[in-house]
């Protein structure tokens, strides 16, 4: 991807996207964590960042929900960084499973392959590849610091999902001791497990989680900072995982769409990665059956096809329409 994006065509596109589907009433709040049950339907934001680090933002994108699912990309990156792209890759694997997030099946169906950070048994793996291994406290610091890196603010664990999270975890339980059994856990299962559900836990914003896509997006700088959070060569892998099993189940048919890596979260966020070009991330708390925010992806397949921002396409198709409008 080459084209730049004009901030005021992309606002306008952003608040086109919200106009269009604000008032749409698809999809349910997750409710197997309780807290997320009871988090404002009707809450609707959209943000980017741009290579100079300006941050476009339309609706509700100062509010603070679960991260949830979208932290398994920070945690994949920094155990990329901690060892290297190639020794994630052995440990946990970049295979889509083809199967929800939270599948046991995909476990023991696959249980001398590979699966991927992407989903919970790869994440909580990847929790458990954290350094330094064997202090919980370090290792939850390593992975804070790393997320306040990417999005260039603090964040914090919301205290009553985390309780809600952790009270009725037990199918990724399940999941973190059936890895121990394969030997695809590297540290202690329970406080890996433990280190997944806070991560899952913290609040983010839409600005957030927009200004950590722009940091992913553009080789680990964070333009709002200035500061190089990862190194470079990583934001290709990253962007390829969350190309392949961002969204579950359904990442084909995303991805088919819309040619936009990105990766979604229980909470009703989304963080799509253009590299290079724009980072960009939607909140609505009603989901899809397979955990996927409706409003967020209406809305990013509506901005992406606008700007052009498909990675897959040839350079004369990715011509902004609204550059040309
Ligand atoms: N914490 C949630 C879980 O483990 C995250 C799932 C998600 O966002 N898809 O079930």
């Amino acid at each position: 991807m080459t084209h730049n994006i004009q901030k005021d065509a992309l606002l306008a596109v952003m608040n086109q996207a919200h106009d269009r589907f604000k008032a749409d009433t698809g999809g349910r709040n997750a409710d197997y964590i309780p807290f997320l049950a009871n988090v404002p339907s009707q809450l609707f934001g959209i943000a980017a960042c741009l290579p100079d680090g300006e941050v476009v933002a339309v609706g509700d994108t100062d509010y603070r929900f679960g991260i949830e699912s979208v932290s398994k990309v920070p945690t994949a990156i920094l155990a990329m960084e901690q060892y290297s792209a190639g020794e994630v890759l052995d440990r946990i694997g970049a295979d889509a499973t083809g199967l929800p997030f939270n599948s046991i099946m995909a476990i023991l169906l696959e249980n001398d392959h590979p699966s991927t950070p992407l989903v919970n048994a790869g994440a909580i793996s990847a929790c458990s590849m954290i350094k330094p291994t064997g202090d919980a406290d370090k290792k939850w610091k390593a992975i804070t610091d790393f997320i306040e890196g990417l999005c260039g603010s603090k964040v914090e664990v919301i205290d009553e999902l985390y309780k809600s999270e952790s009270d009725t975890n037990f199918n990724n339980r399940s999941i973190a001791w059936l890895l121990k059994n394969y030997n695809r856990i590297y540290d202690d299962p329970e406080m890996s497990l433990d280190l997944y559900t806070r991560q899952c836990s913290i609040g983010i914003t839409a600005r957030q989680l927009a200004i950590m896509a722009g940091t992913i997006s553009f080789g680990g700088m964070n333009p709002t900072t200035g500061k190089q959070v990862f190194k470079s060569h990583l934001t290709p892998h990253i962007a390829s995982l969350m190309a392949t099993v961002g969204f579950y189940e359904n990442t084909g048919d995303w991805l088919f769409t819309t040619g936009v890596p990105a990766k979604s979260g229980v909470g009703g966020g989304i963080m799509g990665v253009v590299p290079g070009v724009v980072g960009i991330a939607a909140f609505a708390p009603p989901l899809d059956k397979a955990g996927n925010s409706v409003k967020a992806q209406k809305a990013l397949k509506y901005i992406a096809a606008q700007l052009g921002l498909n990675i897959f396409a040839p350079a004369e198709t990715t011509v902004p329409k609204a550059a040309k409008a």
